[in-house]
Order: structure tokens, then sequence, then C-alpha cells
């Protein structure tokens, strides 16, 4: 059975979970479904939940790959009244535990399978570490708290000149590109509370919000690539191994950390 096949059905499996379902439920599904009915609000979540009344809904726990039609749509904002839901926290925290299992900067739930216009965005110390000291200035790489972008808009500063540097994305898992951005934007979202609040970011911290945003907006980075510049990170390896090589799609766990910096060896 397919992965289309597993959403139509509604059953639970160990790759597609959450927030759970609606067709034909377990009863483990039924009673979380009742539960977080009865504890979402009207409007917004409880459409997401049921979006006609009988349609299935899954959040995955893994990211979806390009040819997902979710990536290909524009997500629909949250009521600033819905933001603290317990729905919404569920969904920042799967967010969360993706990001960590996919070592990522930046992930939102249109890649979980839910199209809603939440991203989250971070860079850790450990993050960091991995790259070269030239890299990270190279780049405008920081340290980045965890944040919480619920329907973000994404303004460039004037005369914040377009920068071209190297990028990826889970959902677009093993490939880079080249791909110009603004250096310098001013993003306007609500936080994880609700409450509206402004920042200025630069660097590699911009483009991160300049990435997920788009992916609010269906769009990925190949639609914003130099063409001639995708490239599987893995291209070397592919060679060094005579072609027996494999790619997983569920994070980062099939690769030692140890290893993970000589994988991540990029240029421009
Ligand atoms: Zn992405």
């Amino acid at each position: 059975m397919d992965f289309q096949d597993r959403r139509k059905s509604g059953t639970a499996t160990n790759n597609s979970v959450r927030i759970v379902m609606i067709t034909t439920p377990t009863p483990i599904c039924n009673l979380v479904q009742r539960r977080l009915l009865h504890r979402a609000p009207r409007s917004w979540l409880r459409r997401l939940l049921s979006p006609s009344g009988n349609e299935s809904f899954l959040m995955h726990q893994h990211v979806v790959q390009i040819g997902d039609p979710v990536l290909r749509q524009v997500a629909p904002p949250l009521r600033p009244e819905d933001v603290s839901a317990p729905m919404v926290r569920a969904v920042v925290d799967e967010l969360k535990k993706n990001l960590d299992r996919y070592d990522a900067f930046g992930l939102c739930a249109p890649q979980l399978g839910l199209s809603a216009r939440i991203a989250v965005i971070r860079c850790t110390e450990k993050q960091l570490s991995m790259r070269t000291e030239d890299e990270r200035r190279r780049l405008g790489m920081e340290p980045v708290d965890f944040t919480v972008l619920v329907n973000p808009h994404v303004r460039p500063i004037e005369s914040s000149p377009i920068v071209t540097h190297r990028e990826g994305c889970c959902s677009v898992h093993g490939f880079s590109a080249l791909v110009p951005r603004h250096r310098e934007v001013e993003v306007m979202a609500l936080d994880e509370t609700g409450r509206e609040f402004q920042w200025k970011v630069k660097g590699w911290t911009a483009r991160l919000v300049q990435h997920e945003v788009d992916h609010l907006d269906g769009k990925l980075f190949t639609d914003r690539m130099v063409n001639d510049t995708l490239q599987l990170n893995y291209w070397r390896e592919v060679n060094r191994r005579g072609g027996d090589f494999r790619l997983g799609f569920g994070g980062m766990k099939g690769i030692s950390h140890r290893l993970y910096p000589y994988f991540l060896r990029i240029r421009d």
C-alpha cells in the first residue's frame, strides 16, 4: 500500500500517525480525535481536523517530498485566537521533533503534510560548529534560538542586495542548488502565543525565513534556483561506492553525526 492509499484509508502506521484521522479510525485514534475536537476551538482548527466532516487528515512524522501536492498549496493563515490552542502546540512540537531528527535549520507544517501557515527556524551552536569559520562568515550564519513563525510575511529591506548561496531542503532531500535571496529582510509574524512581532534578519537567518515563507506559498527552492546548479549532495559518494548508495527519507539517524560534516562538505 503506498503513501496515498494509506492516507485514504485513515489507518495510522509507523510512518504516518499524528493528529489523527477520521475515516476509519482505530479505537485509539477515535479517542484522540474526540479529545482534539472537543478541545479545539471552532473555525480554523475544527475545519483542519475535519475539513468536510468525514475526510481523513494526517500529519506525518516524516518530511514529505517534492511531488506531494501539499507542498504546492498556498497554506491558509491561522486566526490569532487559534494560535495558542493545543492543536497548534502539538504541530509546533512535531515540527521541533523533526528539526532535530533531520538536523534541519527550518521546517514548516506543509512539510509534515499539514497545509497551515506555521513555520519554525533555528540555528544551533552544534550546527555552526559543523561549518568552517570561513563558511560561517561567507553565509552570514549566527546562532538563532528556536523561533515559531505563524502567518509570517516577509519584506525585503530597501537596498538589501541579492546574494546567491547554496541551499537545500528536507523536502528535496539530498539535493541542493544555488539560490538567490535578499540578504536582509523584515519578517512580520505571530509567535506561538498569538502575539504579533517584527524581526529584522540578515544573512543565513534571512535566507531561512525566505525559504520557509516560500514553502507556505507553495514554492520550493527549485523554483528559484540557478538552473544548472542543482546537485545531489552525495554524488561523490555514489561514485566511491560504485553506485551502491541509498538515500533514506526518515531523518539523519542513518548517518553518524561523526560523518555528517563529511557528507555536508558542499561548495558554492
Ligand atoms: Zn524546505
